[in-house]
């Protein structure tokens, strides 16, 4: 099996990029996009569907100040910023367009960021340092996450070829968080609104679709643990075709 067959890590050079803001359209009243655009977006790859960039915020003068000089790795030195990740929801080289969705969940460096972001301010980002690439060589998928997945979920619909058929299940705060997918594979998708039902109890209802799955799994990190938990133990899924990622963490806001 050649690397264009299974699944495979591809490592980047990790790019600092200072980036200013070109629009922001609220996908829904959680969802606000952000497009980032500017000369350093040049050259930026994102191969993975899953991928992930470091956005850096400065809460304090210190930071402030190292920040156009900070580069997030092994080496880094200096007052530190908060750095939180968020997914390339779409990179355009031809425009040098480059969409960020964030959840508008509350506070939190992010989040407060977003929701006060204008046209014209300044975003430093970095990475990513990395894709996982799962190439669309299984004949279905089974994507399970919250609001912070959709913008990883969005863009492997997206890719899967026309005979593919996806299973999707999000959590959502309610049904005005819905959001449109675009794809050519047949996909069904289960929107769980919080406090209405459990994902975890619809996860262990689910009919899976035949044939060889992948299954990925992002949402808050004990409930993505448990997730896994049951596609292992009570689907008995093959561990090598599960993905799960904790995407954030309850009542934890200094995970850096
Ligand atoms: C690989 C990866 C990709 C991601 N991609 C995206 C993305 O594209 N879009 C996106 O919006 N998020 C994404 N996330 C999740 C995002 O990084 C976290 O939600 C992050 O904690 C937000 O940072 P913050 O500064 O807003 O809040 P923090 O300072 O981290 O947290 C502050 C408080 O808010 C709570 N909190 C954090 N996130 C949420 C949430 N989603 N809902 C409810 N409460 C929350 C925390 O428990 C804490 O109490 C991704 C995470 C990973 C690991």
């Amino acid at each position: 099996m050649n690397s264009q067959q299974s699944i495979h890590r591809v490592s980047h050079e990790i790019k600092r990029r200072k980036l200013h803001v070109l629009r922001v359209t609220d996908i829904t009243p959680r969802m606000r996009r952000i497009t980032l655009h500017g000369p350093e977006l040049t050259g930026f790859i994102s191969l993975g569907t899953d991928d992930h960039v470091k956005l850096l915020f400065a809460t304090t003068p210190e930071q402030q100040a190292a920040l156009d000089n900070f580069t997030p790795g092994p080496n880094a030195e200096g007052p530190k910023p908060a750095m939180r990740d968020y997914t390339p929801r779409r990179y355009d080289a031809a425009s040098g367009e480059l969409d960020i969705d964030f959840v508008l969940h509350g506070d939190g460096p992010a989040a407060t960021w977003a929701a006060q972001a204008e046209v014209g301010q300044f975003l430093h980002i970095a990475g990513p340092r990395g894709s996982m690439i799962v190439p669309d060589m299984f004949d279905s998928y089974l994507l399970i996450g919250d609001e912070t997945a959709l913008p990883a979920i969005a863009r492997r619909l997206e890719e899967l070829a026309g005979n593919r058929r996806a299973l999707v299940v999000v959590e959502i705060e309610d049904d005005a968080e819905r959001q449109t997918f675009v794809s050519k594979a047949q996909v069904e998708v289960i929107w769980v609104v919080r406090g209405e039902q459990d994902l975890l109890d619809v996860t262990r209802q689910l009919k899976l679709p035949e044939g060889g799955l992948y299954a990925w799994v992002a949402t808050e990190s004990a409930l993505s643990r448990k997730v896994r938990r049951v596609l292992l133990d009570e689907f008995k899924l093959d561990e090598a075709a599960v993905k799960a990622a904790g995407y954030w963490r309850l009542d934890d806001s200094d995970e850096d």
